[in-house]
């Protein structure tokens, strides 16, 4: 390939529209030997659908109001499709003291109820229990209890998105070592999404600061990682690697103003490029 200059190699990145806010990022994207990545918007296309509703004691579609009525408070892709579901339906409830905890849902008050939202950690933080069954639904979902007890579930489906297995492979084939996935999601949607991408080693119901520990961890080693991620959760992380990539279209503002590189298009076959336009970019022009 033609080697391109020390301004070349930023500039044929942002015509990839790969947005790099250093040099020295560049430099470091082909000393790269670990790709850790997140799963939700990373990965899969973050935009989730509901699928079912199972509800216990109370109407469907009040279950549906309340559960929407908390999540239009928060910004993460479950409560977008939880919210998007439930049409004009909550729009006449009063939401008060809502709560992101991290890793786990929203808690908060709707009209006269204390409602959760969230995996079953959530649940569990909060001594409330549920049907030991529903935690081998291999699928994400949202557990809902209202003033205490458990109200019911709903699950959202999300799909990989369409460059996701041509990158991994690429990433191999430029010789990364090893590609992670990290996510806070369940461990058996994250095997199994791993399993369809080959990706070398995939961990799942991880926090935000397990992430960190994980990278924190390769980074002993010796190993010299990317991190990339989406999430309102991913900042933390996006900071310790030694290069940190934002997906820039459905990413939280967060992610994108700590990370060092921007993949304006989301796609995650543009990690690949940014490792290749570093190797054909000529450092000693000057
Ligand atoms: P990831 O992006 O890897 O899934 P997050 O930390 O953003 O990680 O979320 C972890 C998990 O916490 C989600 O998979 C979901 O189960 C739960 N969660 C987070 N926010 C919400 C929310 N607003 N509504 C319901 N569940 C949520
Ligand atoms: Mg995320």
């Amino acid at each position: 390939s033609i080697p391109l200059g020390y301004f070349g190699g930023i500039g044929a990145a942002s015509k990839n529209g790969i947005l790099f806010k250093g040099s020295n990022y560049l430099d470091l994207m082909t000393k790269i030997d670990t790709v850790v990545m997140d799963k939700t918007g990373t990965l899969t296309e973050g935009v989730f659908e509901v699928q079912e509703i199972k509800v216990t004691g109370l109407e469907q579609t009040e279950f549906l109001a309340l559960t929407a009525a908390l999540e239009s408070k928060s910004t993460h892709p479950i409560a977008l499709a939880v919210v998007a579901y439930a049409g004009n339906s909550y729009k006449q409830k009063n939401v008060a003291n809502v709560e992101e905890v991290s890793g786990h849902g929203l808690k908060g008050m709707v009209d006269d109820k204390l409602l959760l939202a969230g995996n079953g950690k959530l649940l569990k933080k909060f001594q409330v229990s549920y049907p030991a069954e529903i935690d081998s639904i291999v699928e994400t979902i949202v557990l809902v209890a209202i003033n205490g007890n458990y109200a019911g579930y709903i699950t959202i489906a999300d799909k990989i998105k369409e460059d996701a297995k041509a990158a991994v492979q690429q990433l191999h084939q430029l010789g990364i070592q090893s590609i992670v996935m990290l996510s806070g999601d369940k461990d058996s949607i994250v095997q199994k999404v791993a399993k369809s991408l080959q990706i070398d080693q995939a961990f799942g119901g991880l926090l935000p600061e397990d992430k960190v520990n994980k990278v924190e961890a390769l980074k002993q080693k010796g190993k010299t990682v990317a991190f990339v991620g989406d999430g309102i959760n991913d900042a933390p992380v996006l900071s310790l690697a030694d290069v940190g990539l934002a997906m820039g279209g459905l990413g939280s503002d967060a992610a994108i103003e700590t990370a060092d590189v921007i993949i304006q298009n989301d796609q995650p076959s543009k990690i690949g490029t940014a490792i290749k336009i570093g190797k054909s970019t000529n450092w000693v022009v000057w």
